[in-house]
């Protein structure tokens, strides 16, 4: 049952109307039955949190609280729920169920929802001194993973996780990833841990593309090179790729990574972007048997794999942690994703 959790707290409020961000205090969430209040420890700043504040992802309400990358410690457990304790640490799922699609109906798991409600976004992300989630969005986190860690699970790494599932990913299959920020940073250090072989890395940045070459990639392209579908062709034997990961979304990437595929070979769309895109020629996807599949989020179990990993040191995201900042300074946290100010993977903010 509800421990003493305080009055209030301090929190960043988005606002739709006038797509400002502020520092507030308001009132600290009660669960509800089968509700758990955690205190957050972390969350992380992402480009979607981004979109909504610019409007390319349409706000829901009036105002929300931003943030859907969290970890933290179980605060205040609701009615009927049992596996949860005061003080229990956990990473918290960016989703919860929406109860009334077909498959809530018929009683499945968050991970079926057809309308799953997304953190931040559907209601009050953690971007705050605690947050109210159903106790079934929240993983366990052990005591040798550090909080700032296990909250770039929660979304920075565990899209890209559920991308490699989505694409069917074998061993020593090659992979390309365009685009070398938060998502597709983790995307070539899981592809490693995943045995994919080589692994291509594709960003303008150069300073991006000697990190990608530090944490997992065999090779870094810079996409804008005239030269660069040549050199994907030449180091994949001729054959072109078996899986490209295109974490931009816009249409040259999307087009590049089409033509950059082998027989068979598969895209997925994992970046958001908002843009149109075009696909290039219909015959390519007949004749050559292409696939474009669109990805979004993970499944629960995703994120007990990911936790998994890292505690047994199988994945390093150390330096996934790029700063941690007060709450206070969200703006600033802001400004450097924004700016690329450091090429963060990911800047997290600690209330
Ligand atoms: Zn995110
Ligand atoms: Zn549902």
């Amino acid at each position: 049952m509800t421990i003493e959790l305080p009055e209030a707290m301090r929190a960043v409020r988005f606002h739709a109307e006038d797509r400002s961000l502020s520092l507030e205090t308001v009132p600290v969430p009660r669960p509800g039955p089968g509700e758990v209040v955690v205190k957050v420890a972390a969350c992380g700043i992402c480009h979607s949190d981004l979109s909504q504040f610019d409007g390319h992802i349409p706000a829901r309400f009036p105002a929300i609280t931003p943030g859907h990358e969290a970890s933290g410690t179980v605060a205040a457990v609701g009615e009927a729920v049992r596996h949860w304790n005061v003080g229990d640490r956990v990473v918290v799922a960016a989703g919860r169920a929406c109860g009334n699609c077909q498959s809530c109906r018929l009683g499945g798991s968050i991970d079926d929802c057809e309308a799953l409600e997304i953190m931040a976004f559907s209601y009050d992300g953690a971007w705050a001194e605690y947050v109210v989630t159903p106790a079934v969005s929240l993983i366990p986190v052990p005591d040798g993973v550090p909080m700032e860690q296990a909250a770039v699970l929660a979304d920075a790494v565990s899209t890209p996780y559920g991308a490699l599932e989505t694409a069917n990913l074998k061993m020593a299959e090659s992979v390309g990833v365009w685009g070398l920020g938060g998502i597709g940073t983790h995307l070539v250090q899981l592809a490693r841990v995943a045995g994919a072989s080589p692994i291509i890395g594709l960003d303008p940045v150069a300073g991006v593309r000697e990190r990608a070459l530090k944490l997992g990639a065999d090779f870094a392209l810079d996409p804008l090179a005239e030269d660069t579908h040549d050199r994907i062709m030449e180091i994949t034997g001729g054959r072109g790729l078996r899986a490209a990961f295109d974490c931009v979304g816009r249409t040259s990437t999307v087009a590049q990574a089409n033509a950059a595929i082998g027989a068979r070979g598969r895209v997925l769309l994992v970046g958001i972007s908002g843009e149109p895109i075009e696909l290039g020629r219909e015959g390519t996807f007949l004749g050559r048997r292409h696939t474009v599949t669109g990805h979004l989020g993970y499944k629960m179990k995703h994120l007990a794999e990911l936790v998994e990993l890292v505690s047994r040191g199988r994945l390093d995201l150390t330096a996934s942690v790029s700063a941690v900042l007060p709450l206070e300074e969200f703006a600033e946290g802001i400004r450097r994703l924004r700016e690329h100010d450091g090429y963060p993977i990911r800047v997290l903010l600690r209330p």
